[in-house]
């Protein structure tokens, strides 16, 4: 079997999915393939809990997502930074910045469920699902031919516009010969679900320790979502606590600034590797999300970011005929790299913060959180990072829809 759209996305997680309904809302022949079958949402969509900055709410509410959630979601009015073992600390008011919030606190697999409803409702969509992404096959007319295995065989599907939207260990970016340079950072991130003695009051707390970070997100269920990294050595003991006594290892992390940690839900556990795609276009094909850019999740920028990158593309589609032209991809390039670098560098610097310490440097990183108190520009990086308008965003980020 074959068939021909006008863009081909490879991914249904939480970036290729945003796409497909942008795009679909232009009217455009789309193509969706996602390996996880029908009836289920892809693994990605878990129990981890998503910041989406205030630009990321606005577009998803124009997308029509939002609204389709189905539990609660947590307002982050207030971002407070500290250094176990130091005094300083940052703390940042959404109401200094003349806004009622920097983002909102959601769901993964919440926001996994509100995405297929939306996608369920898109008309101009064809889904392959499930279906892999095989490889590329020579193309003689110019286009993208790409090979897919569905369960009743294989499909071969030809493309003005290939979007690599799947995932750190992108398929797609192998076939298309980009390589990526990859840094694994030893460390183990967890995270649960956590009851504590103070409800959430709207602040996102950021601990830096010796061993790694630990944050709690105002969840919107009256919990907070914890995030907690340890060395990779010592992964396998943490994994191994029982409840009780892992509450007692993340409350000796955080501290107490949220009362006491009562209960806590099943812990899920990540490896924190980052994965940087060496280019990010190649003729009639572009990479996205975490194919193209797989960063350590502290910053709280991976789907942020990889959304921007989708509604940039988005953009652009509507401003030229041809979905997978040359000049369309120097566009999507020249818009999309300053972004990329700043979030990048962001992500970087926070996670230098936290990295494992070395004694030699903890004066430095407690002068440069010192620093972070006073310092406006290093605020504006953390708020315009965690609010998401810095640069040149889509215009469904930039305004609430009515
Ligand atoms: C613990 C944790 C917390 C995080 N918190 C935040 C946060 O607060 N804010 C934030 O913005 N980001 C956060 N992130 C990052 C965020 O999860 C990622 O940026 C996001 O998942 C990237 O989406 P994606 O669609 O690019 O890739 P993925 O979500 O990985 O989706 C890739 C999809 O492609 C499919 N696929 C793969 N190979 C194939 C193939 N060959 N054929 C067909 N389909 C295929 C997969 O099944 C999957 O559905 C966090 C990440 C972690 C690990």
């Amino acid at each position: 079997m074959s068939a021909r759209h006008d863009v081909v996305i490879v991914g249904g997680g939480l970036v290729g999915a945003s796409l497909a309904i942008a795009l679909d809302r232009l009217g455009r022949d789309v193509a969706l393939i996602e390996a996880t079958p029908l009836g289920d949402v892809p693994a990605v969509f878990d129990e981890r809990n998503l910041s989406f900055a205030a630009a990321t709410v606005n577009a998803l509410t124009a997308l029509g997502v939002m609204q389709r959630l189905r539990n609660p979601t947590g307002a982050i009015q207030r971002i407070h930074v500290s250094r176990a073992g130091d005094f300083g600390r940052v703390l940042l008011s959404a109401q200094d910045y003349g806004r009622s919030e920097f983002g909102q606190v959601v769901v993964a697999r919440d926001f996994g469920m509100a995405l297929e409803d939306a996608l369920a409702d898109c008309r101009h969509l064809t889904r392959y699902r499930p279906a892999k992404f095989l490889d590329l096959a020579a193309a003689g007319s110019g286009e993208r031919v790409l090979r897919v295995g569905t369960v009743e065989g294989e499909v071969e599907l030809t493309t003005p516009l290939l979007v690599g939207a799947d995932g750190s260990n992108s398929m797609v970016r192998g076939a298309l010969g980009i390589g990526a340079e990859r840094h694994d950072y030893g460390q183990r991130l967890f995270v649960a679900r956590v009851r504590t003695s103070r409800a959430p009051d709207g602040t996102a707390w950021e601990r830096f320790g010796n061993d790694g970070p630990t944050a709690l997100l105002p969840r919107g269920d009256r919990h907070h979502g914890l995030i907690h990294g340890v060395p990779e050595a010592q992964a396998e003991a943490v994994a191994a606590l029982d409840e009780a006594a892992w509450l007692a290892h993340a409350q000796a992390a955080f501290g107490w600034r949220a009362g006491r940690f009562l209960a806590s839900g099943p812990r899920s556990a990540y490896p924190i590797i980052k994965v940087l795609a060496e280019r990010l276009i190649a003729p009639r094909a572009v990479l996205m999300g975490n194919a193209a850019q797989s960063i350590h999740p502290l910053g709280a920028q991976g789907f942020n970011l990889g959304l921007r990158d989708a509604l940039t593309l988005a953009e652009l589609i509507v401003e030229h005929d041809d979905p997978g032209s040359d000049a369309l991809l120097a566009d999507y390039l020249r818009r999309r790299q300053p972004d990329r670098e700043r979030t990048l560098r962001f992500s970087d610097g926070l996670a230098r913060l936290t990295s494992n310490d070395a004694p030699l440097l903890r004066p430095l990183r407690s002068a440069g959180l010192l620093a972070a108190g006073q310092l406006q520009s290093v605020q504006s990086m953390l708020v315009g990072g965690a609010m998401g308008f810095a640069g040149d965003v889509p215009a469904l980020c930039r305004e609430a829809a009515p």
